[in-house]
Parts: structure tokens; C-alpha cells; sequence
């Protein structure tokens, strides 16, 4: 069902605390976490703890949790003291997307490239 945690699914693993992950902020909605593969000297996701596969499909049956996750990606920016960084939704697998749980990601602490490859 829509939102339900799905056995299959990394992150919603690391919701429930099944998979380790180095958490650097909480609320009640959103988790974020330090990426494994990081791509910038600072590189965080902050996913939601409700599964949906990306984040046009949270945003439409989820709106006020979706934009939780904007405004953590702020928090999360905020906490980093960055002053410049990019927030990446990567959607589908022609663009980057490998897990299948709605995230954000947060880049910074480098000088980014745009466009992005
Ligand atoms: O946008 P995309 O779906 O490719 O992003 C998934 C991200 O999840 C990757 O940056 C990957 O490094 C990260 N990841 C993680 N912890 C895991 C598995 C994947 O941080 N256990």
C-alpha cells in the first residue's frame, strides 16, 4: 500500500533501524543521514519515513511531508554552516535514481558544476 514500509526497500530499512546509518538529524516525518558514497566533501539524504518511490509520488500523496523534507534540506544545510549547496531529487534510473525511496540530496563543500552531467 502507498506510504507502507516495503520489505524490499534500503531506506525504508533505515527507518526502522534494520540497516546502520550515520543519522544527523530527525524529526517526525524525515531522517537524514550522512551518504555511504559521498560526491562532495558534505553529501547528506533526507528521506521521508513514509516509502514512496520518489518524490513526485510523495508530493502528491503526501504534500506537507514532502515539504518537510525541502525544509530539512535546509536544516540540514544550515547544520553543515553551507553557504552555497545543491539539493538533488535524482527521478528515475535515466537520471541517476537507484533506490526507490523519495530523497534528497544534499551537496556542498565544493564548488559545484552547472549544468550537472
Ligand atoms: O539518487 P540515488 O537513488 O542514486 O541515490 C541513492 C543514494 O543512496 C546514493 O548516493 C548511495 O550512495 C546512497 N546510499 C546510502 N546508503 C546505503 C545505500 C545507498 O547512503 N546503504
Amino acid at each position: 500500500m502507498a506510504g507502507e514500509p516495503q520489505d524490499d526497500c534500503l531506506f525504508c530499512k533505515i527507518v526502522a533501524g534494520h540497516i546502520p546509518a550515520t543519522i544527523v538529524r530527525e524529526t517526525d516525518t524525515t531522517i537524514a543521514f550522512q551518504d555511504i558514497n559521498p560526491q562532495a566533501p558534505t553529501h547528506i539524504l533526507v528521506i521521508p519515513r513514509l516509502h514512496h518511490r520518489d518524490i513526485a509520488t510523495l508530493a502528491a500523496a503526501a504534500p506537507s511531508v514532502a515539504a518537510d523534507v525541502l525544509r530539512e534540506a535546509g536544516e540540514v544545510a544550515a547544520q553543515e554552516k553551507l553557504e552555497s549547496y545543491r539539493v538533488v531529487f535524482n527521478t528515475g534510473s535515466g537520471a541517476g535514481q537507484t533506490v526507490w525511496h523519495a530523497h534528497a540530496h544534499v551537496l556542498g563543500g565544493r564548488g559545484l558544476q552547472w549544468p550537472p552531467g
